[in-house]
């Protein structure tokens, strides 16, 4: 849930930077080039945290939802099913030392 929660931010702030690169042709031509790093730069960290996402959901312990049955993935001991929601708390077998 929490893993959803950061890629959906990921997509978002790409949308965002789109959005300023954009608006950039709207304004006088001197703040075009402005808007166009701006909005690069927010693309770069977005896809920086989609890559970052991704690559931590690879390691991340997975548990089968008591609630719809399906295997998700955690962040952390305690975290929300990524397809209804419901808290699941990480089994003790699985938690490793901190
Ligand atoms: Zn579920």
């Amino acid at each position: 849930m929490k893993l959803n929660r950061l890629r959906n931010i990921a997509l978002l702030l790409m949308l965002v930077s789109f959005a300023v690169m954009y608006l950039g042709v709207f304004w006088p031509h001197t703040v075009l080039p402005f808007t166009l790093a701006a909005g690069f730069l927010i693309l770069m960290w977005a896809i920086g945290i989609y890559f970052r996402v991704g690559a931590v959901s690879m390691r991340l312990p997975q548990v089968e939802c008591p609630n719809c049955h399906r295997v998700t993935k955690m962040i952390g001991r305690e975290d929300g099913c990524m397809y209804c929601g419901t808290p699941v708390h990480l089994p003790e077998e699985q938690q490793g030392p901190r």
